[in-house]
């Protein structure tokens, strides 16, 4: 039905369209993946000013009449995340983060869950959010060698936290992999692989087709989930190699969507 509804959304990607035109592909609060085009938007003195670029935060009036697209109307901001485009290493990760949405969530229903925790990883991209009071250090565990710790403690942080991101899209998506027990026969004591095929861990019986999954990374998955993204427990670079594989390649098999590297 044509007309005009208000939501909040986040810009995933925003594209120059014709002479002075944006289209704006956004994910929203109320009514999940929206496209939407801006007209003038690019004209220098435009009523949207520089708020229509990815990863702002808006309140937004749009029109919707019968083409595929809607209108922009109003845009006003509800976080810009200023210090977020500073970093190239927070930046990357937003830009990730947004495609991973794009990808796996093309839905027009709502999911405040999915929504929430986008806001939520920008806002702590733009360093709003209070640092986590859990030690920073690397564990050595799982036998990692302390020549395998990268020097860049930063990114590797960075690489947790996108990769709690991900698990944590994945269970608002509804790929959550299986982390409680053998996500074929059951068995919860003595889990050691991964299958993405089978979407979890698995015991060594039902290994085939899988990978080594490593306590140390089947704990970071189960923690990361628990937990809030500020509070992401840390893990040997080995461990997170481990945990990416595990949910790409369940996204890969039950979602059917490839999403880029974590990091
Ligand atoms: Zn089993």
């Amino acid at each position: 039905m044509p007309g005009s509804f208000k939501t909040e959304a986040v810009v995933l990607r925003s594209i120059r369209y014709a002479e002075a035109d944006r289209v704006l592909h956004l994910y929203s609060r109320e009514h999940g993946r929206l496209n939407a085009i801006a007209k003038g938007s690019r004209r220098p003195r435009s009523r949207f000013g520089g708020r229509l670029e990815p990863f702002f935060r808006l309140d937004l009036v749009l029109y919707r009449g019968r083409g595929e697209l809607a209108t922009v109307t109003a845009a006003h901001t509800v976080d810009a995340h200023p210090h977020l485009r500073g970093s190239g290493l927070a930046l990357g990760a937003a830009a990730r983060a947004c495609d991973a949405m794009l990808r796996l969530l093309d839905s027009t229903e709502p999911n405040p869950a999915a929504y929430n925790l986008l806001c939520r990883y920008l806002a702590l991209l733009d360093g709003d959010e209070p640092p986590s009071d859990r030690s920073p250090a690397i564990p050595e565990i799982d036998g990692a060698a302390a020549s395998e710790l990268r020097p860049d403690d930063r990114s590797h942080r960075s690489l947790a936290t996108a990769l709690a991101f991900r698990l944590k899209l994945a269970l608002a998506a509804g790929f959550s992999p299986e982390l409680a027990s053998c996500a074929r026969c059951g068995e919860a004591d003595e889990v050691s692989g991964f299958s993405p095929d089978a979407g979890g861990v698995v015991c060594a019986a039902c290994e085939r087709g899988g990978f080594e999954l490593s306590r140390e990374a089947h704990s970071f998955m189960v923690e990361a989930i628990g937990s809030p993204l500020a509070a992401t427990p840390a893990g040997s670079p080995r461990a997170l190699r481990q945990v990416e594989r595990a949910v790409t390649e369940t996204l890969e098999h039950h979602a059917h969507v490839h999403l880029r590297a974590a990091a």
